[in-house]
């Protein structure tokens, strides 16, 4: 399942950062996951879930904030929404389109008791 070993390495990156900075109890770790980053919501958080039993991360809670998709055209450069990978330019119809919004799967913050 794609959604667990991303959420496994989650809680790796996040234990790993509250030792480094000396905590032990984490009670909130907030998420960014882009719309178009190829992650089914819902299965990751029920992998987190599941995946945060005996760790660091066992009583915290886990926010994820979704960001919404957004490219621009390589040949007129026009910025606009974008609602999957396949979209073509609004005003040229280039097929061209860069990413620059919605692919994100970070660790935004973590809150250390
Ligand atoms: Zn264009």
């Amino acid at each position: 399942m794609h959604e667990l070993s991303i959420a496994l390495s989650i809680i790796d990156l996040v234990e790993e950062e509250t030792r480094k900075a000396g905590g032990t109890l984490i009670t909130e770790v907030q998420l960014e996951v882009g719309m178009l980053a190829g992650v089914d919501f819902k299965a990751l958080e029920l992998a987190i879930e599941m995946a945060k039993q005996n760790t660091m991360l066992e009583h915290s809670v886990i926010r994820i904030d979704k960001i919404p998709g957004k490219g621009r055209c390589k040949k007129c450069n026009t910025g606009f929404s974008l609602d999957d990978l396949i979209s073509s330019c609004p005003v040229c119809h280039n097929h061209a389109i860069e990413l620059m919004q919605g692919g994100e799967l970070r660790v935004e913050s973590i809150i250390v008791n």
